[in-house]
C-alpha cells in the first residue's frame, strides 16, 4: 500500500507497482505499491526554511535539525520537546520500508484474491446495512460501491487499521534517510494534527508507513481532506464508518472522480489484435469499436461512457482479460498509482454492485522472484530496451520496454512479463 492519495509518494516515485511491491502488513493478501499505504499525497511537504539533508545522518543530529524545521512550520518549541522528547527510531518500521518481496504474486493472482467470495458478500452486505451510503453518493458523486471496494482494501471494511504510533513511525523514516523528505512533510502534518486539538497522539495510530485508519489516509491527506459525514464534530477515520466512506468519497472526488462515468468495461480482443496498443492511446470507446474491440457484456456504452477517452489494459497480457479502462480507472489510481490496485478496485465494486465473474480467464502463472524479474531488466537494457533502474519492479517502463523488445522480436507485444518471456530475454542477452 504504500501512496498514497496520493501522496506524492514518492513513494512516491513508486509508480506502478503492482503486484510487484512490498505487502503492506495491513492487507496482506495485497501487493501493494510502495511503501506507504494510503492515498498519495498530492501536497508538496510543508516548506523548510533550509534545504532537508539527505544521506546519513546521526539521529540526534538529525531530531536537531528537525525541530529548526518543524518551528518554521508554525510548531513551538515546547510542543515539539513534549512530542519527540525521548522518542527513539522504530526498527521495525525501517525493517518494513526496506523489505522488497522476493516473489510477486502474478496478476491474476492477485485479482482472484481481491474479489474473494467472503470479501464479495460482507461488501453486499454493508451495502445493504449503512444507511448513509446514499447520502455519500450523491454528495460527492463517487459510487457507493467504489467506496465499499477502497474500504475493503484499505482496512478489510475498518477492521485491519494498523496500531503503530504514526509521529514515531515518521519519525524513524525521516530520520532513516531514504524518504527524509517526504517523512518529514508527514510527520509535520501529523504533530500539527495533534496540536490542533483534533486527534490525540494516542488516537494517531496507522500503519508502519503512517497510512491512518479505515482509509490508509497519510497525515497530510488528513488534513486536506477528512470530513465529519456523521455530524458530531470531528473527523473520525478511525471509528466512524460515515466519516471514513466520506473522506474517501472527497479523495477521490479531489482526484478528479467524474461522476456518472464508469471506471473500466471488460473487452474481447479480435484476432490479430496490435497488442501494443495497451498502455497506449486514451481513445472514445468507438475508436476502440473500429479497431474490432467489443463489450464483453455485450451491451452498449452509456453516453457518458461513449464520450469518454478509454485506454486498453491488459493486466496479465494477452491470454488473460482485457479492459478498456475509463476515465475514473486513473482516479482510483489517486488513490494507489498501481493498474491492478485500480482493477481491483472497479471489479470488487461491481460484484458489490450484483455483477458476475468476468468472461475472461486469467492464465495460470509462476510467481517471479527477485532476481527473475531484475535479471529481465537487466536484459532488456543489454538489449537496448530501456527498463529504467533493474530494481526488479516490474512498472509502466519495464512494461514498455517489454512491449518494444517484443515487437522486434515479431512476439504478441502485450508487456507482460511472464517466465517465458524472462528466459526468452536471458537467452538472448547471454544471461546465464
Ligand atoms: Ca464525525
Amino acid at each position: 500500500m504504500d501512496r498514497r492519495f496520493f501522496l506524492v509518494l514518492l513513494l512516491a516515485g513508486c509508480a506502478d507497482t503492482s503486484p510487484q511491491g512490498p505487502l503492506t502488513p495491513l492487507t496482506p493478501a495485497l501487493p501493494a505499491p510502495a511503501p506507504t499505504g494510503g492515498p498519495q499525497a498530492q501536497t508538496p511537504p510543508s516548506p523548510s526554511p533550509t534545504p532537508v539533508p539527505t544521506g546519513e545522518l546521526s539521529f540526534d543530529t538529525w531530531l536537531g535539525d528537525f525541530m529548526v524545521r518543524a518551528q518554521a512550520a508554525g510548531l513551538s518549541r515546547p510542543f515539539l520537546e513534549q512530542q519527540l522528547g525521548g522518542v527513539t527510531p522504530d526498527a521495525r518500521v525501517i525493517g518494513l520500508d526496506g523489505r522488497q518481496p522476493e516473489f510477486s504474486k502474478p496478476v491474476g493472482d492477485y485479482i482472484k484474491g481481491v474479489i474473494s467470495d467472503d470479501r464479495v458478500a460482507v461488501g453486499r452486505r454493508k451495502r445493504a446495512e449503512l444507511t448513509f451510503l446514499p447520502d455519500i453518493e450523491s454528495r460527492y458523486g463517487v459510487p457507493r460501491d467504489i467506496l465499499l471496494a477502497v474500504w475493503a482494501m484499505e482496512s478489510a471494511f475498518g477492521k485491519l487499521q494498523g496500531d503503530f504510533d504514526v509521529v514515531r513511525s515518521m519519525v524513524s523514516l525521516a530520520a532513516d534517510g531514504r524518504r527524509r523528505g517526504w517523512a518529514e512533510g508527514e510527520l509535520i502534518a501529523a504533530l500539527q494534527i495533534i496540536d490542533s486539538g483534533e486527534v490525540t497522539r494516542a488516537q494517531l495510530k496507522g500503519s508502519w508507513a503512517g497510512a491512518m485508519g479505515q482509509t490508509q489516509f497519510l497525515p497530510s491527506n488528513y488534513r486536506t481532506t477528512a470530513v465529519d459525514a456523521d455530524g458530531d464534530g470531528k473527523r473520525d477515520i478511525w471509528g466512524s464508518d460515515a466519516d471514513s466512506l466520506a473522506s474517501a468519497a472527497n479523495l477521490l472526488a479531489k482526484g478528479g472522480w467524474k461522476p456518472g462515468v464508469g471506471w473500466a468495461k471488460e473487452v474481447i480482443l479480435p484476432a490479430g489484435f496490435d497488442y501494443g496498443l495497451s498502455e497506449g492511446p486514451r481513445e472514445l470507446p468507438s475508436w476502440w469499436e473500429a479497431k474490432g474491440v467489443k463489450r464483453a457484456d455485450g451491451l452498449p456504452w452509456t453516453s457518458a461512457d461513449a464520450a469518454s477517452p478509454a485506454g486498453l489494459i491488459l493486466p496479465a497480457g494477452a491470454a488473460g482479460p482485457a479492459f478498456l479502462a475509463l476515465p475514473n480507472h486513473f482516479a482510483i489510481r489517486k488513490y494507489n498509482n498501481s493498474t491492478s490496485y485500480a482493477l481491483g478496485i472497479g471489479l470488487l465494486a461491481d460484484r458489490f454492485a450484483g455483477g458476475g465473474p468476468l468472461v475472461g480467464t486469467w492464465p495460470v502463472d509462476a510467481p517471479l522472484s527477485l532476481s527473475d524479474r531484475m535479471a529481465a531488466q537487466i536484459a532488456l537494457a543489454r538489449l537496448g530496451f530501456d527498463p529504467g533502474p533493474p530494481d526488479g519492479v516490474i512498472g509502466a517502463g519495464s512494461r514498455k520496454a517489454l512491449r518494444d523488445w517484443q515487437g522486434s522480436r515479431n512476439l504478441p507485444a502485450d508487456g507482460y512479463m511472464s517466465m517465458d518471456m524472462v528466459q526468452r530475454l536471458k537467452a538472448q542477452a547471454g544471461i546465464s
